[in-house]
């Protein structure tokens, strides 16, 4: 038995040695121009042979460019790490000479008068998108062939489908991870090819390469638009409104390959029902394409188009067709499967496969995809004057960076937001000209603004592949209702940041209140030099200005620097953090006197996170991006591989954020010390679980079994899954005086929530600060049951360990970069854990 294996291995083995050629991917009836060069006469290797990296993709692709007068290279930006976001528009050369004609008379088929527009004679565009997870790179060396094949083919097809298209080839959605994906994968390859599923080569370590340099899932971003790689992307997205869009992934080892579209019953409601017929018609072309090279495949299942925040999904708002591509990975260079040897070139090929038959049904549907794009924006256009006169209005009276974000996401967007003529009051909530905007809901671009801003509590199906709610102006905790448009002034075109300010120069002390966004920033600064700072536990005010809980004090006397000095740096620190500070002349205050114990002095965090196995990358990485792109605080991440060699003496803060299976007893025991002499823990979602059973903290946890009455086998898999809270929205009331809420001007805020983690009140009512309603659901999907045990829980806990603390938040306060209303939770547990 053993012997046959070996024998059927070694048969494989010879196979999977052998080095890929070019001729393997490409379609043998045609012929190839001679003057273009190959990529491996530009980056040494054929493709398949090793896993490209970034910078030979942008060298292959530059020289394409350099030698065809069918392709032209653009550089868009930089990622975090500085790397190229380029952008390939390939069509004939005679499109070329009038490129920018094409694209200004392409994007009046989405406005006014398209109508008069001869779809006839009109290129259709193809946005066609690589790797944007960079360990799924079949996608992104398949991108190389494409660009070749589309270069160097000769013949009539080619030149027709030249003609017709405009392709816009993004090779590498996320050029930082796929740089990190093909070091690993190049770095471990054997000369003698490995397929073992135990090789080193298949197991990346911690946090591989899905994610760009924070550790975001980029393909989460499209909607959000946080990260420099989506909003260069979508940038080229509205300013070429593409007729088709594809996403080519990978998935398990043992799957085949799949093309969109997806679960129809879990289609978004505000996708048009033709978008989806399109996409089965586009389908047809592939299976045409994949059946007649032999690759298995599967359709119409598993995957979801659900959030418009995923690549294949976003256009299907935009009247665009995104189609979603996953095949099965080898994840190196060819790997054991339940389908055989599964190789890196086999991978490669099904991608370059399907981005060809893509082409194919984009040429042949034409019209028709064009068509339907100038009806889309023809019904939108009805629909938006429908409801002319009407408008949105978003702000928070004390927040204007906030309010600031909301609107930059909105204009990338390309959706019109406007300033409000003066201050006003709506549902008892007050709008201020630079803390809120208008946006009229009579422009093109409304069915983004519905999906942005809709609430959604019933859905069609109970699974859902991400999240199930995503409502901004809940994310932003937002102030937000629908107005009329005439409160509206003037279209903003120059969004800018509140400027900040010192109102005055004093020698008596600083004020500034705790509700802007970049508070934590300017308190940083502030503490880093060495000022003492306070923070106030009351209400008071001072020259017939009321000052919020929170207030943070600074006073001139006794600092190591004069009084002139600390007015220049407090310019500078109100300037970086866009914040208004306040000079005062007095300490006699109505409520509290400055100079009361009622003023809490601050100290500078010293922050360290754990990473490494064991913990959730995302998680982790939304952390380290907020600390570190929005407030310029230091974080020091520490693995758990040297974490028992660490002193952690120097710290105050430790984040524990969400665990993925269970940490060690070296973590254990001393992380729990150094709690016990005096530091504060900050434990995240799945932590609570870990940090109660090894005896951090006492919490009772509601529990969630359920037993299955009139469930088939067939049906478990769905009954379990519309159990997953995946991520939903859900309002608690809140204790304003507790200083974890503090800078929060309202007694309720939004929480973001997709753990199926309960935690049960205190006795004490004081020990509550944050605690969900009796009718706690604001948008999104959660069962019945798992909402009966939501309400009235609590999402944050505070526990003392020794002469430490314990703070506890089952919800995920940062979640994916866009959920700005509560990162000032984690900050307030930062800055003011101690009077707590
Ligand atoms: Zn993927």
């Amino acid at each position: 038995m053993k012997k046959l294996v070996l024998l059927f291995l070694l048969v494989h083995f010879s196979y999977a040695q052998e080095s890929p050629h070019l001729d393997y991917y490409l379609p043998q009836h045609l012929t190839y121009r001679t003057d273009i060069p190959t990529p491996k006469q530009v980056i040494g290797h054929e493709v398949g042979e090793w896993h490209v990296t970034h910078d030979k993709l942008i060298e292959y692709m530059k020289a394409l460019a350099e030698a065809s007068d069918r392709i032209t290279f653009q550089e868009r930006g930089t990622t975090y790490e500085g790397r190229t976001l380029p952008l390939l528009v390939i069509t004939a050369p005679e499109n070329h000479n009038r490129i920018e004609e094409i694209r200004q008379q392409h994007l009046r088929l989405s406005e006014t008068g398209a109508d008069k527009l001869d779809t006839g004679n009109m290129p259709v565009v193809v946005y066609q998108g690589f790797s944007i997870h960079g360990n799924e790179p079949s996608g992104s060396n398949a991108a190389m062939v494409l660009a070749y094949y589309l270069a160097a083919g000769e013949g009539p097809a080619i030149d027709d489908l030249l003609r017709n298209t405009v392709i816009l080839l993004d090779p590498a959605f996320n050029p930082d991870g796929l740089q990190r994906f093909a070091y690993w994968a190049n770095t471990n390859k054997s000369k003698n090819l490995n397929p073992d599923n135990n090789e080193r080569e298949y197991h990346e370590v911690w946090p591989g390469g899905r994610t760009n340099h924070y550790w975001f899932d980029m393909n989460r971003d499209w909607l959000p638009v946080q990260l420099p790689e989506s909003r260069s992307r979508i940038a080229s997205f509205h300013r070429w409104l593409p007729n088709i869009l594809t996403d080519h992934h990978e998935m398990g080892t043992n799957s085949s390959f799949f093309f969109q579209p997806g679960e129809p019953s879990r289609v978004h409601p505000l996708t048009p029902e033709m978008n989806q017929q399109l996409t089965g018609e586009i389908a047809q072309f592939h299976v045409k394409a994949l059946d007649s090279i032999g690759s298995l495949y599967f359709s119409g299942e598993n995957y979801d188009d659900f959030y418009y925040g995923k690549g294949s999904t976003f256009p299907d708002i935009n009247g665009s067709v995104g189609i979603l591509f996953e095949q099965g990975s080898s994840r190196g260079h060819v790997q054991e499967s339940e389908n055989g040897l599964l190789t890196f070139p086999f991978t490669i090929r099904n991608q370059f496969t399907t981005a060809i038959s893509t082409l194919e049904a984009a040429r042949n549907m034409r019209q028709k995809l064009l068509d339907y794009q100038r009806d889309f924006y023809s019904k939108t256009r009805s629909e938006a004057s429908g409801s002319k006169g009407k408008a949105i209005v978003f702000g928070d009276e004390k927040d204007a960076s906030k309010a600031y974000h909301l609107a930059e996401i909105l204009k990338q967007h390309q959706i019109k937001v406007y300033e409000p003529a003066g201050d006003f009051t709506e549902k008892g909530k007050k709008y201020k000209k630079g803390y809120s905007y208008i946006v009229p809901r009579n422009q093109k671009n409304i069915r983004i603004i519905d999906a942005m801003f809709e609430t959604r509590t019933t859905f069609a199906d109970s699974l859902f592949y991400d999240i199930s709610a995503w409502t901004f102006p809940l994310a932003f905790d937002m102030d937000y209702t629908e107005v009329n448009a005439s409160r509206g002034d003037r279209e903003i075109t120059d969004l800018q940041l509140p400027k900040g300010q010192v109102t005055a120069k004093s020698n008596y002390a600083y004020l500034f209140e705790w509700h802007e966004y970049y508070t934590p920033k300017a308190l940083y600064k502030i503490l880093k030099k060495g000022i003492r700072a306070k923070v106030g536990r009351r209400v008071f005010s001072i020259a017939d200005k009321t000052y919020d809980y929170g207030t943070i004090m600074i006073p001139v006397h006794n600092q190591h620097i004069s009084a002139d000095e600390l007015y220049t740096f407090l310019q500078d620190v109100a300037a970086a953090a866009h914040i208004k500070i306040h000079g005062v002349t007095t300490g006699s205050a109505t409520g509290t006197d400055l100079g009361s114990g009622q003023f809490g002095t601050l100290e500078l965090p010293e922050v360290a996170i754990l990473t490494g196995n064991g913990i959730s990358p995302y998680d982790a990485g939304e952390i380290w991006h907020l600390f570190d792109q929005r407030y310029d605080i230091p974080i020091t991440k520490i693995d758990e591989s040297y974490f028992s060699r660490v002193n952690l003496d120097r710290y105050n803060v430790f984040i524990l954020t969400n665990t993925w299976g269970s940490l060690g007893p070296h973590i254990q025991d001393k992380l729990q010390t150094w709690v016990k002499n005096g530091g504060t823990l900050i434990g995240y979602r799945n932590a609570v679980n870990w940090l109660k059973s090894n005896d951090f903290v006492k919490v009772d946890l509601r529990t969630t079994d359920r037993v299955a009455k009139n469930i088939t086998y067939e049906q478990e898999r769905d009954f379990r899954g519309a159990q997953v809270t995946g991520g939903a929205i859900f309002q608690a009331d809140t204790d304003r005086s507790h200083p974890i809420n503090f800078g929060y001007k309202d007694h309720t805020i939004a929480l973001f929530r997709n753990t199926n983690i309960f935690m049960e009140p205190d006795e004490q009512s004081y020990n509550n600060p944050i605690r969900y309603t009796d009718n706690p659901l604001l948008s999104g999907y959660i069962s019945e049951e798992n909402l009966d045990k939501l309400k009235g829980t609590v999402p944050f806990k505070v526990q003392r360990l020794g002469r430490g603390k314990v703070l506890l938040f089952t919800d995920n306060t940062n979640f994916r970069a866009f959920w700005f209303g509560t990162n000032k939770l984690l900050m307030n547990a930062v800055y003011f854990n101690k009077f707590m």
